[in-house]
């Protein structure tokens, strides 16, 4: 379904269905924020009072899983939002 990170390819490579017309919007992003944020800020704040690191183990540790888990969960809701617009407005969408 995806040619790179985040964008689909012209068509599904299995049925041929077109992929440009299905359109997510910010929707992808809006829900990498509230899952990816919501559980990187509780697992910071876990992290920290427990172990009590310093600053820059916080600054080493985090970004690589927080930005791989903002692409997967992105890929997921980007294709979720997909399905639904495929589900639901059939007739809007010419394909
Ligand atoms: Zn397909």
């Amino acid at each position: 379904m995806y040619s790179g990170l985040l964008r689909f390819r012209p068509a599904c490579s299995s049925c041929g269905l077109p992929l440009t017309p299905y359109d997510a919007g910010d929707g992808a992003a809006v829900a990498g924020i509230f899952i990816v944020g919501t559980l990187a800020i509780i697992s910071v704040i876990v992290v920290d009072v427990k172990y009590q690191p310093p600053l820059w183990v916080h600054a080493v540790v985090w970004p690589l899983p927080v930005l791989a888990l903002a692409i997967w969960v992105m890929r997921v809701a980007k294709a979720a939002l997909a399905a639904a617009q495929w589900r639901h407005r059939q007739g809007e969408i010419e394909s």
